[in-house]
């Protein structure tokens, strides 16, 4: 995988790519407005063209990402909060392609009320809108996967896909974000080798693995299958090593930009630094020792060979 993290802005938004240098990232992921409003900053050139040069100067310069605003709701119940959020949708797409970002992620929507059948349809009609609208447009949209909370759509995989259906031809721009935590917290079990290889057949069948433009490395504070959306770091929560450790060493992702989302804990903001050379260390490595209280999983090869570092590949 391609290890990276989500960086602040303060300062500029040119910050977090010299942030992103000094955490020897190789992605990274930035929120491009503040992520609880609706206000929508306009970008002036000189912002656009100091990301630019910080981005060409980037010597890790590898996949860029912004997550947008928490306030997108794709399938509200209210008129006016869904037209909001299409408009904000748009709005970050456009500004993203302005910096030059490759991929925008978005937390496609709670239907409430309306239930997840009208819920799905009402996604699929305005991404179908957004997507029109951004024509030609180079970055893409990439819907995360939840952990389900409260009536959240998109902790299944079918869900996704049905997302991606009913947004009609547009739809093909699509990709997809899996959050390791909200996998977890919606019940993939990605401790075991049977759940981790379970979810990813799911993907490939039902949006195929090519959908996967990026990914998001967390630990769970929330138990698996609790439904709720609690990042930890890694390691340090219910999932462990392991799920990391599968990740990092399947040559399936090598090529995926995988970015951590937590803030580090220290001030002198060594964290992510710490915590990329962990996901790191994991590649080529024997499969860390489960810890106990972590569900048991079968015992599993270590892996296989360290130059070609695929033993979690599979036919199929
Ligand atoms: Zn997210
Ligand atoms: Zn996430």
């Amino acid at each position: 995988m391609i290890f990276g993290a989500h960086e602040s802005v303060a300062g500029g938004l040119h910050r977090a790519i010299a942030l992103a240098g000094e955490d020897r990232c190789e992605a990274v992921q930035i929120f491009t407005k503040v992520s609880g409003q609706w206000r929508e900053p306009a970008l002036s050139a000189e912002q656009i063209a100091a990301f630019r040069a910080a981005r060409a100067a980037w010597a890790g310069a590898g996949r860029t990402l912004a997550h947008a605003s928490y306030l997108i709701n794709l399938c509200a119940d209210d008129a006016a909060i869904l037209e909001r959020s299409r408009e904000a949708l748009f709005q970050e797409l456009a500004r993203c392609d302005a910096l030059g970002i490759d991929f925008v992620v978005f937390h496609p929507g709670a239907p409430r009320s309306l239930g997840e059948e009208v819920g799905l349809d009402r996604i699929g009609e305005s991404l179908s809108i957004v997507l029109s609208r951004a024509e030609g447009l180079r970055a893409q949209l990439c819907i995360e996967n939840t952990a389900g909370q409260g009536s959240t759509l998109g902790d299944r995989v079918d869900q996704i896909a049905a997302m991606i259906d009913r947004a009609g031809p547009e739809g093909s721009r699509l990709g997809v974000c899996v959050d390791t935590q909200h996998a977890f917290a919606a019940g993939h079990d990605l401790r075991s080798e049977a759940g981790y290889e379970r979810f990813w057949s799911d993907f490939g069948r039902l949006l195929g693995l090519e959908r996967l433009r990026c990914m998001h490395m967390n630990d769970s504070k929330a138990g698996l299958g609790q439904r709720l959306d609690r990042h930890e770091r890694i390691g340090d929560g219910e999932m462990g090593l392991a799920p990391f450790w599968r990740l990092a060493n399947d040559a399936r992702l090598a090529r995926v930009p995988a970015v951590i989302e937590l803030p580090p804990l220290s001030k002198e903001r060594r964290g992510y630094m710490e915590e990329i050379a962990r996901l790191r260390a994991l590649e080529g490595a024997a499969e860390p020792v489960t810890l106990p209280g972590a569900a048991p999983g079968p015992p599993s090869r270590p892996p296989r060979g360290s130059p070609s570092r695929s033993p979690r590949r599979r036919a199929g």
